[in-house]
């Protein structure tokens, strides 16, 4: 008798006696001689009529398999008799060069002094990026703008700081380090005033347009730094890299069903032989903040814990993060809920803290934002703590998309243009925020809704949550989309997205 003539006849009686078999369990049990099939399936035949439910799912086989003494199905594993599978992510050489992020970043002080430094630091380095643009080279200052008469045309570089919409259009007071001036953006130049309104405060521009009267400007185009369409070149290797953030251990509402599921597809414990694929290449997990839900994070934060201790939280991440395959690169970067300064840039998770998880395995723990080489490929891990204000002041629903926050950011060039607002910074000299160099990949987190796009080239992926609903996103009126894993292929560049929320692991 062959092997599969033990399965098929164990599954018809299964069918004969009424039971339905779930997709996940019908793979554990082809994985399993006829034998170990058969007296499986006669366990659960016993266990169904006594408790009433008829489906068969891949938990029972493995509770079945591991009283009866044995291991229980090592799905992932190869089948007896047959090759082993290809495990790249496995037999790969990891490649990862930080960029930045792995020290402290001391703030020296917060006086006027470093704030003002701060500022003219972001000018000089954004005014530069601008300058590489055909369409700004010859922008001039403030100063020099002013000097035009009426009616002519000018061209200038300027920082934005504040706006007021009036009946004729949107005033923007702007300045440079020398003078300041207004700028009119009509009301009926509608792209041009849209545009305007979505620009932050503080971030450079550059304004072309006509001298009016006063120290008034009409504006006829506001171009933001941007950065240049360019084609990313995959480095063609059969790896991946897992794109994640807010975990939210510790959070009553932190998905620990879904996660576990994630931990064990990447183990190769589950999901059909295209998603395992996927798994055995994964080579690369980087965390993009909020990793613990932390301890008075907001008013009454303890009644939202499962865990109210902070160390506890770690010792459950670390339990849960042991779970990660060893061959796998953990990279990880705090975000608001972590235990470390709150100011961007932030230092990495302090080691009093993260002790546990850095026991437990190899963890490359850095900064936010961090910067890496992987395989030649630029990544930009980064929480995303301004797109809460960017978002809030974004003109339409089209704004409030995660991903069209992060697109702003990458055109302002700049991590969080807006001083102040929800996002402290921390006072350095040199503006450490200027995004110099546009990254292939800029990972981001924090908002709890995933979302991803291409944009001139870099990739942009919001990477969620695993973490439902709250009470205080529930009076927000945000609705989380939690538990969808991004995977980011080293082979082409793309995209692709696994949903872990329910048992049926979904490629979308
Ligand atoms: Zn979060
Ligand atoms: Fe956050």
């Amino acid at each position: 008798m062959s092997d599969s003539d033990g399965l098929k006849r164990a599954l018809s009686r299964a069918l004969m006696a009424g039971l339905q078999i779930d997709a996940k369990a019908m793979e554990a049990l082809r994985g399993l001689g006829p034998a170990d099939a058969e007296s499986a399936i006669e366990a659960m035949i016993s266990e169904a009529k006594a408790s009433g439910d008829f489906v068969i799912r891949f938990e029972a086989v493995q509770r079945i398999l591991s009283s009866k003494g044995g291991e229980g199905p090592r799905a992932g594993g190869a089948p007896t008799g047959k090759a082993a599978l290809p495990h790249p992510a496995r037999d790969y050489e990891a490649d990862i060069r930080i960029l930045r992020g792995s020290g402290a970043v001391q703030p020296q002080g917060s006086g006027p002094e470093e704030f003002s430094s701060l500022f003219r630091s972001r000018f000089e380095a954004l005014s530069k990026i601008l300058r590489r643009r055909m369409d700004a080279k010859d922008a001039t200052g403030i100063a020099e703008a002013l000097e035009a008469r009426k009616g002519d045309p000018v061209k200038f570089i300027a920082m934005v700081y504040e706006k007021v919409e009036r009946e004729r259009g949107l005033v923007i007071s702007v300045e440079d380090p020398e003078a300041s001036a207004a700028v009119l953006v009509p009301k009926d130049r509608r792209e041009l005033f849209d545009l305007s309104m979505a620009i932050p405060l503080d971030q450079v521009v550059c304004i072309s347009g006509k001298r009016g009267a006063g120290d008034l400007f009409i504006a006829d185009e506001i171009l933001l730094p941007d950065v240049p369409d360019r084609r990313v070149e995959p480095p063609g290797l059969p790896l991946n890299a897992v794109l994640l953030s807010d975990l939210h251990v510790g959070s009553r509402t932190f998905m620990d069903g879904p996660f576990r599921r994630f931990l064990a597809w990447l183990r190769g414990d589950l999901g059909g032989g295209d998603l395992r694929a996927i798994a055995r290449a994964v080579k690369y997990l980087i965390i993009a903040g909020d990793l613990v839900d932390g301890v008075g994070v907001y008013p009454d934060h303890e009644r939202d814990l499962a865990i109210p201790d902070l160390y506890k939280q770690y010792e459950k991440a670390a339990e849960l993060l042991q779970g990660v395959p060893d061959y796998v690169e953990l990279i990880i970067i705090p975000g608001n809920h972590d235990p470390v300064r709150q100011a961007i840039p932030q230092p990495p998770i302090p080691r009093d803290y993260a002790e546990p998880l850095l026991e437990a395995r190899a963890v490359i723990s850095l900064g936010n934002p961090a910067e890496l080489l992987i395989h030649g490929l630029s990544f930009l891990a980064y929480h995303g703590r301004s797109l809460d204000d960017l978002m809030a002041s974004a003109p339409g629903p089209e704004g409030r998309k995660p991903e069209a926050g992060m697109e702003l950011l990458l055109k302002c060039r700049h991590l969080s243009p807006q001083y102040g607002g929800k996002t402290p910074t921390a006072p350095i000299r040199n503006d450490l925020l200027v995004i110099e160099d546009p990254p292939d990949v800029f990972q981001a987190g924090h908002v709890h809704v995933f979302g991803f796009r291409s944009y001139r080239g870099t990739k942009l992926v919001n990477c969620g949550a695993w973490q439902s609903q709250t009470d205080y996103q529930r009076r927000m009126g945000l609705e989380p989309t939690p538990c969808i894993a991004p995977i980011l292929s080293f082979a082409d560049f793309n995209l692709q997205r696994i949903d872990f929320s329910s048992e049926a692991l979904e490629l979308i």
